[in-house]
């Protein structure tokens, strides 16, 4: 059999690419701050430890030039003499004019002006340094004023190139580049496989759904872990469950109900067939053809009016209840059952409390009454008796029917409430049954949330007893 297709959500709409791009854009800013923030931070630390270095040095320098109020090329090369071989990119010393006076690059710049900024705050009285990164190597430059008797002479500038801590910097930066580009592959094959998995989930009990629409009862959706998709594959399975039986019982109910009409228009035809295919019938049993058909159309009244009642109980439309005292029903109901009492010769007996009020609808409490003070009679004996008592306890009202009848077995004592059921057919038949008197008065009391029980023993007698809410309030007459 071909399943039913469940409705498609196309991709770029679809929760999958919504929940994969979540997740990729999540590890993206993550692996972001992953390549810069550690490498600006080493950066920073570096340029740092290397400008306090480097500006020491040349202060030491300085210093060691502030001997005289002028300073010349010949006293600063005796002083880089005695300072032996450095390992500066470059060395510069200029005198308070800015004009070089010494180079470590060498002689080309003697005497030229040196424009360093750097050089013009330090010829200013300042220390200052500053670093940078540049290709592949770290750039530092600090300059410092040589002060002669408060008075700036002139000044140093060093320039120190590190290409060391910058390839161990580049080394950080490309090994994070590439553990990123691992972990974002890794990312995308997750967020795709994750993402599946749990749109595939989706598209399951979606299907699933659609089967069900498509009246398959039968299906369920399996259950795999216990994360909230699996408590909705739950919910849906026992949403399945409750819809089959559902489906069952009105399908059961559907073929009950045409079986139990049909038998009387069976009746009736038969009948009437009988009346019309025998000219020579004598007037006494077509009178009693007759009655009979008569007989057969009020069952089928019954049985129609009885089903109507079903309906409107299956409908779930809520009843305008009132306080109703089920005693006065009981009485009624007691008057109007008296003919079929006497005719059974069963004494009706009558034990009723006022104060036993149920919030609920009169003509709902006389059904119930009816039906089961009914029972009570059809299903006794000669002579036999009907006790309906009506009470009540602190929260509860009670309504009870004890009768001295044929009982009813126990294995039928559950099923006596399904529609249709009957334990005895043929008796059922004869006393007007339609095997739907107690499916109403279950579902009745059920409506006023109330409960019923029976206790038999069979040749013995029956007592059902019906148990409601007691109601409080003031019967209104
Ligand atoms: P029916 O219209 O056949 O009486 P009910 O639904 O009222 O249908 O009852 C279902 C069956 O339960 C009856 O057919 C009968 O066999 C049994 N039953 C109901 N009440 C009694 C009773 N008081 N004593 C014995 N059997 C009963």
């Amino acid at each position: 059999m071909d399943k039913p297709a469940a409705k498609r959500v196309p991709l770029f709409r679809s929760l999958q690419l919504k929940y994969a791009l979540a997740y990729i854009v999540v590890i993206a800013l993550v692996l972001l701050l992953l390549n810069t923030y550690p490498i600006i931070a080493s950066q920073d630390q570096v340029f740092k430890s290397k400008q306090t270095s480097l500006q020491n040095q040349a202060n030491v320098l300085s210093s060691s030039l502030a001997v005289a109020d002028t300073i010349t090329p010949e006293g600063v090369a005796q002083a880089m003499e005695m300072l032996g071989h450095t390992s500066m990119a470059r060395v510069l010393v200029t005198d308070s004019a800015g004009l070089i006076l010494y180079d470590s690059a060498g002689p080309e710049n003697i005497y030229r002006y040196a424009l360093f900024s750097e050089l013009n705050g330090a010829l200013s009285g300042w220390d200052v340094s500053r670093s940078g990164y540049r290709d592949g190597s770290f750039s530092t430059r600090a300059a410092a004023p040589i002060t002669y008797r408060n008075l700036t002479i002139g000044a140093v500038y060093l320039w120190e190139a590190d290409a060391e801590q910058g390839a161990l910097l580049m080394n950080l930066r490309t090994t994070l580049i590439n553990i990123s580009m691992v972990v974002c592959i890794l990312v995308i094959l997750c967020s795709i496989f994750f993402s599946k998995a749990l749109t595939r989930r989706i598209e399951d009990l979606l299907q699933a759904i659609a089967i069900v629409r498509g009246g398959q009862y039968n299906h369920r959706v399996e259950l795999v872990g216990r994360d909230e998709l699996s408590l909705l594959a739950d919910e849906f399975n026992n949403l399945t469950d409750r819809l089959q039986v559902t489906e069952d019982v009105r399908r059961r109910f559907v073929s009950d109900a045409s079986h139990e009409l049909k038998t009387p228009l069976a009746s009736i035809r038969l009948l009437t067939d009988s009346i019309l295919q025998s000219p020579e019938i004598d007037p006494e049993t077509t009178r009693e053809f007759v009655s009979d058909i008569g007989a057969e159309a009020d069952r089928l009244t019954r049985i129609s009016e009885k089903l109507l009642t079903l309906t409107r109980l299956d409908s779930a439309v809520e009843p305008a209840r009132c306080p109703v005292a089920v005693s006065a029903v009981v009485d009624k109901v007691a008057s109007m059952l008296a003919p079929l009492a006497k005719a059974g010769e069963v004494t009706l007996k009558l034990e009723l409390d006022s104060e036993c009020v149920v919030f609920a609808t009169g003509d709902d409490l006389s059904q119930i009454a009816f039906n089961l003070m009914e029972n009570a009679v059809k299903y006794n004996r000669p002579g036999g008796e009907v006790l309906v008592t009506t009470s009540h306890t602190r929260d509860r009202a009670i309504l009870q029917v004890t009768d001295t009848g044929v009982g009813i077995p126990e294995a039928d004592q559950e099923k006596i409430f399904d529609r249709f059921y009957r334990v005895d057919k043929a008796r059922s038949r004869a006393a007007g049954g339609t095997g739907l008197g107690l499916s109403i008065v279950l579902d009745t009391v059920k409506q006023h949330r109330g409960t019923v029980t029976v206790e038999s023993t069979l040749g013995t007698g029956t007592r059902f007893t019906v148990s409601f809410p007691l109601c409080k309030e003031e019967v209104v007459e």
